[in-house]
């Protein structure tokens, strides 16, 4: 029998990502304190050790195969490091899907249903704990399972319309600029060298840079996230819409196989990617609503076709403009740029047809040293300072263009 604990002590986690609530708030949701998976002969089980009962609704998605449970006002104080595969479950994550709803994402390595799922009352000194038992199962046997828990969810899947956009106000009177923190909540993006996620980078600083492009005093900044949620990439580029944007710049820091390569970089859309790496990225960012545990059924993601059509030619000849301005910027600094450092994919987070759209790789996370300067704020100092300057040089260039 294999076990595999993935758990961490609260007050670790609360210093190292700074999520976890203090004890002193009250009327505190269920916590998840410890997560459990073992295999046994016919079935894998898996326990989440929580402190109140929970009732989870649970969601099987195919493509890839995956089991996913949604729990109200649930906190996650667990470690999300993904761990080797047990049984059928090949790896999990965790983290805000919605306002008020976790998610646990369950990717398995062959298709598998819940054969049991019940909750144990504390006894013993232990907690509650929900258990559940997962079976291999055809095909044929997982789909109709699938059909069946998306049936009878409780409510509709409104993750676009409920997440909080944000108003449509003195839109005329001030150059827009929405910056999106790539990643958050249940997709964590890469995992850094040091332990830090991507999503808690790319949000730290998409935070600096709203603050930075600020105290120019003419600019109005829009965050698409401001909190550790997933958001829909489709919904990413509605928000961009929704407060009709002028520039739209998404921020990323991933990372490679190759752990000595680093540097930032820029990348706007193209159909055709301009080398195999961007490709790769642009597949891997297209993947999030994957990660996320998003029913594609439900919600097409529409990223299969990233057709270029006339009007969106114009618009990607002022994003190249704000990636070239990026790059200057950071050259003149003297800040480390990848070989290269404006590439084309297609990104389906840069596809609003109207809004000229970047996307920002700060450095890779999977090098040492850069793991650590994009984990820092005041590490992170010079590239946001460039970052806010060149995107300010792009607009002096430009009119502001007519809604
Ligand atoms: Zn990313």
């Amino acid at each position: 029998m294999r076990v595999v604990f993935a758990y961490f002590y609260s007050i670790l986690f609360t210093s190292l990502f700074g999520t976890a609530q203090t004890s002193a708030e009250p009327d505190l949701g269920p916590q998840v304190t410890e997560i459990r998976i073992w295999e046994h002969p016919s079935y894998t089980r898996l326990v989440l050790e929580v402190t109140k009962e929970v009732k989870p609704e649970i969601l099987l998605i195919s493509n890839p195969y995956r089991i996913v449970l949604d729990l109200r006002q649930t906190e996650f104080l667990v470690s999300m490091a993904r761990q080797e595969q047990v049984g059928v479950v090949k790896s999990f994550r965790f983290g805000l899907f919605k306002p008020e709803v976790s998610r646990l994402v369950i990717d398995l390595a062959t298709p598998s249903v819940v054969a049991r799922n019940f909750i144990l009352t504390p006894s013993d000194e232990k907690p509650y704990r929900l258990v559940l038992d997962f079976r291999p199962a055809s095909d044929e046997e997982f789909t109709a399972a699938a059909v069946k828990t998306r049936a009878t969810k409780s409510a509709p899947d409104r993750t676009e319309e409920s997440a909080p956009l944000p108003h449509k106000d003195d839109v005329d009177k001030k150059f827009t600029i929405v910056v999106d923190a790539g990643h958050g909540g249940v997709d964590p993006g890469a995992i850094g060298k040091n332990g830090f996620y991507e999503k808690t980078v790319a949000l730290a600083a998409a935070k600096e840079l709203k603050k930075a492009l600020e105290k120019f005093g003419s600019y109005r900044v829009v965050l698409t996230r401001d909190t550790d949620i997933y958001l829909p990439l489709k919904q990413r580029v509605a928000i961009a819409r929704q407060v009709a944007g002028d520039l739209f710049v998404s921020i990323h820091a991933d990372s490679i196989k190759n752990q000595d390569i680093r540097g930032g970089h820029v990348y706007t859309l193209s159909e055709k990617a301009s080398d195999k790496a961007a490709q790769a990225l642009a597949e891997k960012e297209n993947q999030s609503d994957v990660i996320a545990g998003f029913d594609l059924e439900e919600h097409p993601a529409d990223v299969s076709s990233i057709l270029v059509s006339l009007a969106q030619r114009e618009t990607n000849n002022s994003s190249a403009k704000a990636a070239n301005s990026i790059v200057d910027e950071w050259k003149t600094r003297g800040l480390t740029l990848l070989r290269k450092p404006h590439r084309q994919a297609g990104f389906a987070v840069l596809k609003a047809p109207d809004i000229p759209s970047v996307l920002v790789e700060l450095g890779f996370l999977s090098n040492k040293e850069e793991a650590y300067m994009l984990s820092n704020a005041s590490t992170r100092l010079p590239l946001i300072k460039a970052l806010a300057q060149s995107l300010h040089n792009y607009i002096q260039t430009t009119e502001k263009p007519q809604k």
